[in-house]
């Protein structure tokens, strides 16, 4: 088998309606989003080499952390099905329990398995919760959570050879930076002029700016702080106005943890004038689209159903 699963095509790059954008004429969307129905955006493009190394090295199994919105593991559970393998996720026993969400609920359609392990052994000792469970089992391959590793910089930089050629500015949501620092090795190895924007979806800019600037590659992006709405996965009613104003004009799917904010900030940043409207300026929907699937975030999007009479 190969890992010629997902389509291989780069993805395709739309323009948005100037309206949803405070009339700028140049937004456009890179729809790495429309890659794999469930293996979306950039948890592909993450897992994209670790699967060629599975497969390479005969092993039967991924092996991963969750949190209970995860899309990285959901990501793995459908990724390791379509290529015959098994895969575990080690997760919080209390979010088991309580929090047994539809992601949890897709992960294990595509049977994945779950180890419960305890909060403070889940924060301190993922290495060694690995080898504790599969240290002596040669066919488990170790994926980092979040899917958060060198491997998966490489591919998020291969993002930038599918960028139109005449890119000012790329924008997108960012947790742990890896995407934003792939893209900054692609953008320095190609030596192209784009400036990158990460806009930080959780209270962790400072961690970001400090990957970033671990690269040491030439200063070319800016990260946006200011629209965490609070931090991870927390909304607000402007948000989900936002979100359901983008989805019904568009008919592309964003979610209120990840690439919800991100837009929500990329508009607020046009109508700001951070933004000049002489940029042409691309966003990079990272995927993520079960995400809006919740009950907790649909009873936001609006009581009210159109009912024609
Ligand atoms: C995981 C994820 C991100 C964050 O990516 P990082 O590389 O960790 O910064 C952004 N958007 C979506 C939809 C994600 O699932």
């Amino acid at each position: 088998m190969t890992t010629e699963k997902f389509s291989t095509l780069a993805s395709v790059v739309e323009q948005l309606p100037s309206h949803l954008f405070c009339g700028h004429e140049q937004v456009f969307i890179k729809r790495d989003d429309l890659i794999h129905p469930i293996v979306s955006g950039n948890k592909y493009r993450k897992l994209k080499l670790h699967l060629q190394k599975v497969m390479q090295e005969n092993k039967n199994r991924l092996v991963t952390f969750g949190g209970a919105f995860s899309n990285h593991m959901v990501a793995t559970a459908s990724a390791a099905a379509s290529h015959g393998l098994k895969s575990t996720a080690f997760i919080r026993g209390e979010e088991l329990e309580v929090n047994f969400n539809h992601y949890l609920k897709t992960a294990s359609l595509f049977g994945m398995e779950f180890i419960p392990t305890e909060r403070l052994a889940y924060a301190t000792k993922k290495n060694s919760l690995f080898d504790l469970h599969f240290g002596k089992d040669s066919g488990a391959y170790f994926i980092g959570e979040g899917g958060e590793s060198e491997e998966a910089e490489w591919s998020a930089s291969e993002i930038v050879d599918e960028l139109p050629l005449d890119t000012d500015i790329i924008v997108l949501a960012s947790a742990t930076g890896t995407t934003a620092a792939g893209l900054l090795r692609g953008i320095c190895a190609s030596k192209r002029s784009i400036k990158v924007y990460p806009i930080t979806i959780l209270k962790n800019a400072q961690a970001q700016q400090l990957k970033l600037d671990n690269l040491s590659i030439p200063y070319n992006y800016e990260i946006i702080s200011e629209f965490d709405f609070g931090g991870y996965a927390k909304t607000n009613d402007a948000l989900f106005v936002f979100i359901k104003e983008f989805i019904s004009a568009t008919g592309i799917v964003i979610d209120p943890v990840y690439t919800g904010k991100a837009l929500f900030a990329l508009k607020s940043c046009i109508e700001s004038g951070r933004f000049e409207s002489t940029k042409k300026i691309v966003f990079l929907h990272t995927g993520g689209t079960l995400g809006i699937f919740s009950d907790r975030y649909l009873k936001n999007i609006g009581s009210e159903i159109l009912v024609c009479r």
